[in-house]
């Protein structure tokens, strides 16, 4: 391709409002314009290189019996009634109308279409296992397009279902994946980590995620260097080390309350409070006075006992986006954890969590700032049915021990137990497990250091099960002539996100080095003075004789100045500059730089050689 002739803008300046490199680059070297937020238009240069990602996905989803299918962006309604995805799918589908009022899905995903496919087609055991899969357009209406096409929401995946049998097949079949992708993100030069994942809107157990380490990723990664332990923050665990259970309270901290613990038929636990009567410190509970202290870290420090002591008393109501009920759960956690929204939202799928208003919790009988999960009679009058509205979840963070220091629904004090597993009993708890690793911690597998680190995420593959042949009914005839639900696996990678993030990896100041693997093209001939007929009549003949052995070259045989063609071309980046000059020339040579290599290289290789050295390189790296 002679340059000249090449819809090739490049840009000089990275344009406002933009953060990442890979996203600058991909404006300034010509692969990409925005046309919308959050959507893009690929020019040639972007486009080739996009061609490359998919066409090496291509070959290594039909190595492992991958057969490519084309489903239409449009999905009926009706397919997405069926899993119920129409209503829990939410914010992110694209919804739209025909003329005739009939309701489609802009595709985001397409487990509905490949199934209902399955179901009209396929109906022996014989048939199975099946790999389809799909290289096409993905319409996502994300709350923060963002960073270019990393995060748009209009974008190019390979998604891929299978269908197999029983749980073996589909385990072999997840196995072959790993393997394929890892083939792909190799190929694709990229330096990755595959890390076990949430399985989030699309149901099912097992998941794994493919990570592209950068210190961009949106992702963030837990990693033990000890056992290799690899997970993504939203489901990492670790080992809880038990808080110190012995700490003490300064004695002229307590309030002289008595308190009194009282099981009531109807109500069940119940604390009420006498005043100075009797006060004894070896008692099991003990107001603690705790005025003027606004947080937990706050009131920590003014006791002098560790954050760790602390229950965290969450209150948060729960809209269920289907049937339109909503709950209210309190959420007890070790004060310092955190929760992880997205093991939280795992325990209320389908549903919209918000953090309960002051003024709910007010009229629930709970003090903001000060909530507890045990509650007071203060007096007669206290309605304590309201609070039976509510359900209770104690997080794993809170199994290391007994003796705590909580809220206790009354301003200004807070409540010391010695031993929290008694008065649990008079509430009946669920446990759940919604903490979030912290960086540092104790890996489960083995007590190594859990290291964090970020990622983005370009490949996702779940073990799906049967939510969706389920959904569809779509079933097989087993060898007995019995009916069988197929279990399903699905498998993405995102095609404009997996090119960002090669760019993301493969750039320094200047520009892209391209892996060859990718690279729009292999080589850029550039003809540093096009007035020198030598130069010209070489370079068109190396340009000719490239070409037709099958090379893909660019040739810079603008009219433009040496320094702004280099300038171009280092930020171009393709793998191999050949740079011709009339003095080299004159000497017999021609300069070659690797854009690629790290350090850069540059050489000089005799005229004579130039065309057989080239196809040697371009060989060797491939
Ligand atoms: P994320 O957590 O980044 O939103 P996801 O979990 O929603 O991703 P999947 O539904 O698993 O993504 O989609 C498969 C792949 O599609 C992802 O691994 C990612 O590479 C790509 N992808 C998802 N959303 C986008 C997007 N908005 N823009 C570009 N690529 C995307
Ligand atoms: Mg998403």
């Amino acid at each position: 391709m002679k340059q000249s002739r090449y819809l090739l803008p490049t840009l000089k300046e990275t344009p406002n409002d933009v953060v990442l490199p890979s996203h600058a680059l991909m404006l300034r070297a010509g692969l990409i314009r925005k046309t919308g937020s959050g959507f893009y238009t690929y020019l040639p240069f972007g486009l080739k290189a996009l061609k490359k990602v998919e066409k090496i996905i291509r070959e290594e989803m039909n190595k492992i019996g991958g057969q490519e299918f084309l489903f239409p962006l449009l999905i009926n309604r009706e397919l997405w009634d069926k899993t119920g995805r129409w209503a829990t799918f939410r914010g992110e589908l694209f919804r739209l109308k025909d003329r005739g009022e009939n309701e489609y899905a802009l595709g985001p995903t397409h487990e509905e279409s490949f199934t209902d496919f399955f179901k009209q087609e396929i109906s022996s055991y014989k048939q199975l296992p099946l790999l389809l899969y799909q290289i096409a357009t993905k319409f996502r209406d994300e709350i923060r397009p963002r960073y270019g096409v990393m995060r748009s929401k209009e974008f190019l995946m390979k998604d891929a279902y299978s269908f197999h049998l029983n749980d073996a097949s589909l385990d072999e079949m997840y196995r072959l994946m790993i393997k394929a992708y890892s083939n792909i993100f190799k190929h694709l030069g990229l330096d990755f980590v595959s890390v076990r994942a949430d399985s989030g809107a699309m149901g099912g157990s097992g998941s794994e995620e493919f990570m592209v380490k950068s210190s961009v990723g949106e992702e963030t990664l837990i990693h033990c260097g000890k056992c290799g332990y690899g997970a993504n923050i939203e489901t990492a665990e670790e080992k809880i080390i038990p808080h110190n259970e012995h700490f003490e309270i300064a004695k002229d901290k307590y309030k002289d309350d008595l308190l009194t613990l009282t099981k009531n038929e109807q109500d069940g636990w119940v604390f009420s409070r006498h005043e100075k009567e009797n006060f004894d410190v070896e008692k099991k509970h003990h107001l603690v006075h705790t005025p003027d202290t606004e947080n937990i870290s706050v009131v920590a420090e003014a006791l002098g006992v560790p954050e760790s002591a602390f229950i965290k008393c969450l209150l948060y109501e729960i809209k269920n986006e289907v049937d339109g009920s909503v709950l209210n759960i309190m959420l007890l956690l070790r004060a310092d954890y955190q929760v992880n929204s997205i093991k939280l939202q795992n325990l209320f799928p389908n549903s919209t969590i918000d953090f309960m208003s002051e003024e709910k919790m007010k009229k629930h009988g709970y003090a903001p700032g000060y909530v507890s999960p045990f509650y007071f009679l203060e007096d007669d009058s206290s309605d304590f049915n309201q609070i039976t509205q509510f359900e209770y979840y104690i997080d794993e963070s809170l199994k290391t021990g007994k003796h705590f220091i909580t809220g206790n629904n009354h301003p200004l004090e807070h409540l010391e137990v010695s031993d929290f597993e008694e008065f649990k009993t008079g509430i009946k708890f669920k446990n759940c497990s919604v903490y979030e690793a912290k960086e540092g911690g104790a890996c489960l597998e083995c007590g190594g250091k859990l290291d964090f680190s970020k990622g983005i995420e370009v490949g996702h593959i779940f073990k799906l099960g049967r939510k969706y042949t389920e959904a569809f009914q779509s079933t097989v005839l087993d060898e007995e002539g019995k009916s069988q639900l197929p279990t399903m696996g699905c498998y993405g990678i995102g095609i404009n996100r997996t090119l960002a993030a090669i760019v993301e990896q493969y750039h320094d100041d200047h520009g892209i080095k391209w892996p060859q693997s990718v690279a729009p093209f292999d080589i850029h001939l550039i003809t540093l003075n096009i007035k020198d007929e030598a130069s010209m009549l070489f370079s068109k003949e190396l340009y000719e004789n490239l070409s037709s052995e099958g090379l893909e070259v660019l040739w810079d045989e603008r009219d433009q100045r040496a320094g702004f063609k280099f300038k171009d071309a280092d930020l171009l980046g393709l793998p191999i500059q050949v740079i011709v000059g009339p003095k080299n020339l004159a000497a017999g040579e021609v300069e070659i730089k690797f854009r690629n290599k790290q350090p850069e290289e540059k050489t000089v290789i005799a005229t004579k050689d130039i065309f057989l050295n080239l196809k040697k390189l371009i060989g060797i790296d491939e």
